[in-house]
């Protein structure tokens, strides 16, 4: 009878060890398919980081090169917007010149970073 009742204790020990090694085998599975799902996302926002970079420097280019054909090849365009305002201009803009607390930015890709549009003397 003491034996038997040994017994059974270390069956049912067996069978909640099982259990745990289940359980954490699921879990294991679960954050295994996170990963790919994280890492799938993360391709994505990469790709789409990438596309909306390479989109501003196409745009940038041409307006870049037109501007200052005579200036040399440094650009010379200065990104100014008001503190409080919600556009970017480049210096020589009408509106920029009513800007009182001027804010500059060393490229496109930065004051839209910030939150910022483009005027029209920009696009
Ligand atoms: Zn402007």
């Amino acid at each position: 009878m003491k034996s038997k009742n040994k017994k059974t204790r270390k069956s049912s020990s067996k069978v909640l060890e099982n259990n745990v090694v289940n359980s954490f085998l699921k879990v294991k599975k679960d954050v295994i398919k996170m990963e790919a799902e994280l890492s799938a996302l993360k391709q994505n926002y990469q790709r789409l980081y990438k596309l909306f970079e390479l989109n501003i420097l196409n745009n940038k280019e041409p307006k870049v090169v037109v501007k200052t054909k005579n200036v040399s090849t440094t650009k010379k365009v200065k990104l100014v917007a008001s503190k409080n305002g919600k556009k970017v201009h480049s210096d020589n803009c009408p509106f920029a010149k009513n800007i009182k607390k001027q804010i500059t930015f060393k490229s496109k890709y930065d004051a839209l970073k910030q939150g910022y549009g483009l005027c029209a003397c920009l696009k």
